[in-house]
């Protein structure tokens, strides 16, 4: 059972950025987007084991709007099963918290206008996943991913995933595009049952020892990861014991969409 806490209902919560941001806070005739509730799933609900030793801990920050088809349930508990998935690279999500917002209907789905605008209003720590009913991108990805290198026309969005409501194999996907982020890579591993292979499935969850290296490598670089002390973490990392192969990362080729599973 999910150990949802309802931290807070904020009523009239503008989150508009309007306390950094005095030219955004002028721009007129925009509705209001308001933080409903939220709810905060800490280390003790995420770790997958008691033994399992950590050596970096990910703090998740992750929306959803009211009217949408996704409910706090299902969303908490895909973070709760995506959890054990990232612990093979000794990441530990360390806090989760849910906004759920209402706001525009607009921002219900994922299209680069609206979704830049909704990440710069919500103001979520990043990395940031947003839940959304459905896409208007071109192509259509069940969910995508925008790290560094795919964000230029898009700064808002830079570290962020975006999930649908078609996405299948929910904890695999969003492990998936976790992974795209904190990669800042695009990449795809063609191993069998690698979690970055092109097509999800429920069996597709394993990470290599390189490619752990180069997440937390670059997430470290990037700040989207805290290195954990030793007495936190209790061993100083931890990769699994996998083969080197053609699943090696690579450099990050610069391809427009990081996105995973099928086209729609
Ligand atoms: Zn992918």
């Amino acid at each position: 059972m999910l150990d949802i806490k309802a931290v807070a209902f904020v009523a009239t919560c503008f989150l508009a950025f309007s306390a950094a941001s005095s030219s955004r806070a002028q721009q007129p005739l925009e509705a209001p987007l308001e933080e409903l509730r939220n709810w905060t799933l800490a280390k003790g609900d995420l770790v997958a084991s008691p033994t399992q030793p950590f050596a970096y801990g990910l703090r998740l920050e992750i929306a959803m709007l009211r009217g949408t088809r996704w409910s706090p349930g299902v969303i908490l508990d895909t973070v709760k099963r995506a959890a054990p998935i990232l612990a093979q690279c000794g990441i530990r999500i360390d806090s989760a918290q849910l906004h759920e917002f209402t706001g525009p209907r607009r921002y219900r789905y994922l299209s680069t206008p609206d979704s830049r605008e909704f990440a710069r209003r919500a103001g979520l720590r990043k990395p940031a996943v947003f839940f959304v009913d459905d896409t208007r991108m071109e192509p259509a990805f069940e969910a995508e991913a925008i790290g560094r290198a795919n964000a230029r026309a898009r700064p808002e969005m830079t570290d962020t995933v975006w999930i649908t409501r078609e996405t299948r194999d929910l904890p695999v996907a969003l492990a998936h595009e976790l992974v795209h982020v904190l990669a800042n890579s695009g990449n795809h591993s063609s191993l069998p049952g690698n979690l970055m292979r092109e097509q999800t499935t429920p069996f597709n969850t394993k990470l290599v020892r390189e490619q752990c290296t180069a997440i937390v490598a670059a997430a470290q670089a990037n700040g989207l990861l805290d290195r954990l002390p030793p007495s936190e973490g209790k061993r100083p990392s931890r990769v699994p014991p996998e083969r080197v192969s053609d699943g090696v990362p690579r450099a990050y080729s610069g391809t427009p969409n990081t996105a995973t599973s099928s086209r729609k």
